[in-house]
């Protein structure tokens, strides 16, 4: 199986027109990704290449759109760019050395500075004398370079390389450079971590309704199942229809059963109490980045009842053919107003910079992101959060809609904060 771009770190080259950013990556990938042209504005919407990165393991290599084309369609370009800097793991700031510094550049720098990531600046046509006044600018950078500042760690420059893209010299100490980042980037666990041990058994629970795709599992069901496979677990996979009796023809009980949120309440209601259960959504919201993010929105959704209207942000982070049992535009809204008797407006998006403008929001619900990093997913969350909109995932929102938050999450007891917050919807009915 191909690593899923979701799970693999995104080095994202960005600087000027001309500044000779596609050929350096294409001789950093080895082979001709970008079209390669003397005039400006040769690369327009992000091309992207997948490749093995030495220590930093599976990566994508993110060609974008000069930052200064000041065309109609440059701020277009420019605007897809900065949505790519969102997701960037690591910058690679290209700037031509033979060419003094324009404003725009140093205003660039500044700004990427601001987005607390690694950053490298390559510094292209080395093979040309160099502008004095560019390596007078750069020497400021040289020096951050060099400092142990730790508290800034990630918004000093990490390091600074000389490349030729026609000589194809200075590429090999780049690729050692970021590579060298390594230690510096937060991981993702796996699903189970910490969760399941070798030889352990656990169930999975998947329905194949008409939202599932044609011959297949989605993504959060395989990589769970990879992962119980890879720490040689035994796995059982079902249908909720399937799920009564496959569990109680189990001599052994599973060390761990994972549903699919839609089928969460009836799991619940088939399983005993003490068997150990969440959601592949929980399991998700939990790698991608931290449940405690989601602490605010399991508050709101306690109010949610005191509203006229419930004006509700759909955060699906992939694109998927929208059926009459769509999560997040259909069984969500129902679910809530089905909970608290308020009419539910629903906006769906793929991504915040498609949000209206000033739209408000009372609260966002947002998918398991499997199709995405960590560090786009955490830069979503803070989004919202900066903009006043409490963000809850699809995987609590519906444990929360049956009274289950505290079952849900019973398995991370870091986590017990945002059991309290919903403690009052506990629906014991549902528990037995
Ligand atoms: S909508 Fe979200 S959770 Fe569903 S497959 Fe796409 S990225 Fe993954």
């Amino acid at each position: 199986m191909r690593t899923p771009r979701g799970e693999r770190l995104h080095i994202v080259f960005t600087g000027i027109c001309n500044a000779g950013k596609s050929s350096l990556v294409n001789a950093i990938a080895g082979r001709t990704l970008s079209i390669v042209a003397d005039h400006p504005g040769t690369t327009t919407d992000p091309v992207e290449k997948s490749m093995e990165f030495s220590a930093l393991g599976p990566v994508v290599l993110v060609d974008t759109a000069g930052l200064d084309d000041a065309s109609v369609l440059g701020s277009l370009r420019t605007a897809r760019t900065n949505d790519v800097l969102q997701k960037a793991d690591i910058i690679i700031f290209v700037t031509p050395g033979n060419r003094a510094p324009l404003h725009c550049e140093q205003t660039i720098l500044q700004k990427l500075q601001q987005r607390e990531k690694p950053i490298i600046v390559a510094v292209t046509f080395s093979e040309a004398p160099s502008n004095k006044e560019k390596v007078t600018w750069l020497e400021e950078y040289k020096k951050l370079a060099a400092s142990q500042d730790t508290q800034n760690k990630h918004r000093a420059v990490r390091g600074m390389y000389f490349v030729s893209n026609t000589e194809n010299t200075g590429i090999e100490s780049l690729k050692r450079g970021i590579a060298s980042l390594a230690d510096t980037i937060e991981k993702e666990i796996t699903p189970l971590e910490g969760l399941v041990n070798e030889g352990d058994s656990i169930m999975l629970v998947t329905p194949i309704d008409s939202a599932a795709p044609k011959g297949r599992l989605i993504l959060p069901e395989t990589e769970v199942l990879r992962d119980a496979l890879d720490r040689n677990c035994t796995v059982i996979t079902v249908q909720p229809a399937q799920l009564g009796a496959a569990y109680a023809n189990l001599i052994q009980k599973p060390k761990l059963v994972v549903t699919d949120s839609q089928a969460f309440s009836y799991t619940a209601s088939v399983l005993p109490l003490h068997q150990a259960l969440t959601s592949f959504s929980i399991l998700f919201a939990r790698k991608k980045g931290e449940l405690a993010w989601f602490r605010d929105g399991i508050a709101m959704l306690d109010r949610l009842n005191k509203l006229n209207t419930i004006n509700l942000l759909a955060v699906e982070a992939c694109t998927h053919n929208r059926t009459h049992e769509d999560i997040a535009t259909v069984k969500i809204p129902a679910m809530l107003h089905a909970k608290t008797g308020v009419p539910v407006s629903v906006t769906a998006i793929r991504s915040l910079s498609d949000k209206p403008p000033n739209e408000h929001f009372d609260i966002a619900v947002i998918c398991g992101s499997c199709m995405v990093t960590r560090t786009l997913f955490k830069a979503q969350i803070a989004a919202l959060h900066e903009a006043g909109i409490p963000v809850v995932n699809f995987g609590l929102t519906l444990a929360w809609g049956s009274g289950l938050i505290p079952r849900a999450i019973e398995l991370f007891p870091e986590y017990s904060i945002l059991r309290e917050s919903s403690y009052d919807f506990i629906n014991t009915a549902q528990l037995v």
